[in-house]
């Protein structure tokens, strides 16, 4: 499909009656958020990403999609981050508050989003209960991943095997492929409705270079990632959970909740109930809510962590270990954007290094002794 097919694209969506959404610029930084045309797409854009920094520079190239990710995943559109449940009066029938569930096509999907998009459908239906709100926006969404030919410095998709190529989950995926002045996506279907909207997309059969250029980008891209998580990561937090370097985050970690925030896959959330005064209305409300806060561990009497150091590894330990005995999956897709927007930057990937690397050099004294 030639380059200026995006703007088709997003015609074909929209005729469909899917608001399109994309990544768009704003203060220097990406949201995810609605848009009409092509051109509001941060077209020759790249993250400068750092622990701690993210930041929108220009990029070496004209690319649409050489920028990585948004601040927000996919989690605000299948979990708000607040909702009305349902309400009651003084009859106390509880009225379920409708979902508003209006169908989203979301242009630019990467592919580790994508696989947090999968965790968080584990997380909301594995189980013996399935959150109907949950799917009923899941259903409203049509997916445009792109494979990624370029990393920003906090990724670690490829340690996390979620990417960066997309294998299943979207409705259509597209690879960039900018060679000199030809400029043009390789589409691919990866779902009926994906097939409908590819057969009245313009361009032309794919020839074997370009197939091998997309693949050839995506090996790129995950060679040059510059983070990658330890292997056994699971076992060796496990192995860990009194290690001193939990009390070392802890007096980094400013408990700010910004990294379960921006998690594509943190789906921790809080109910509250709020009544009129004079006692004729109730509403039940659903809240993200953060392992951070200490709040979230109260039980009668008290919190149960009430020190940042075991709030750090409550939520460290969940992502990386016991999400796997809860979901059967790690509950981390290695998308960085707990170390580019903790204002600290507390990386997840060094702290977890970094309790290997003890438990590697205890093993050595041990040899030696
Ligand atoms: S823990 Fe960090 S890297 Fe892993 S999915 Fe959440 S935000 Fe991304
Ligand atoms: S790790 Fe960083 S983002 Fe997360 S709570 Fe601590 S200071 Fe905030």
């Amino acid at each position: 499909m030639p380059a200026q097919g995006l703007d088709d694209l997003i015609g074909l969506l929209s005729s469909r009656g899917y608001e399109v959404w994309g990544a768009r610029e704003r203060d220097d930084a990406l949201g995810l958020m609605p848009i009409e045309t092509a051109a509001e797409l941060p077209r020759g854009r790249v993250e400068a990403a750092e622990a701690g920094r993210v930041r929108l520079v220009e990029g070496p190239r004209d690319a649409v999609f050489d920028h990585t990710l948004p601040m927000h995943g996919l989690k605000r559109l299948v979990h708000p981050a607040e909702e009305k449940l349902y309400a009651t009066g003084p009859d106390l029938v509880a009225r379920d508050e409708a979902v508003a569930a209006n169908p989203v096509a979301v242009l630019g999907v990467r592919p580790c989003d994508l696989a947090a998009l999968e965790t968080l459908t584990q997380v909301f239906e594995g189980g013996p209960y399935s959150d109907t709100r949950y799917r009923q926006r899941r259903d409203a969404l049509f997916l445009v991943a792109v494979n990624c030919m370029r990393p920003a410095a906090t990724c670690f998709c490829a340690s996390m095997h979620t990417g960066p190529r997309a294998e299943a989950g979207f409705d259509l995926s597209l690879d960039e492929l900018l060679d000199g002045d030809r400029h043009v996506f390789l589409v691919t279907a990866g779902s009926a409705r994906g097939r409908e909207i590819l057969a009245e997309l313009p361009g032309e059969a794919a020839c074997a270079a370009d197939l091998d250029a997309a693949e050839a980008g995506s090996r790129a891209c995950a060679a040059a990632q510059q983070r990658r998580m330890v292997e056994g990561v699971e076992g060796l937090l496990k192995r860990n959970l009194e290690h001193p370097h939990w009390s070392e985050v802890a007096e980094r970690c400013l408990s700010c909740a910004n990294c379960t925030m921006v998690c594509p896959t943190c789906f921790c959330n809080t109910l509250e109930d709020r009544s009129s005064l004079d006692g004729a209305e109730a509403e039940r409300w659903r809240r993200w809510d953060s392992c951070f806060t200490l709040d979230f561990s109260y039980l009668h009497g008290g919190a149960v962590r009430r020190e940042t150091a075991s709030r750090y590894r409550q939520w460290m330990t969940h992502k990386l270990s016991h999400w796997h005995d809860q979901f059967g999956m790690s509950g981390c897709v290695g998308c960085g954007r707990c170390i580019g927007w903790c204002p600290v930057g507390i990386d997840i990937t060094a702290e977890a290094a970094a309790i290997a690397a003890s438990e590697q050099g205890q093993t050595r004294s041990g040899d030696e002794t």
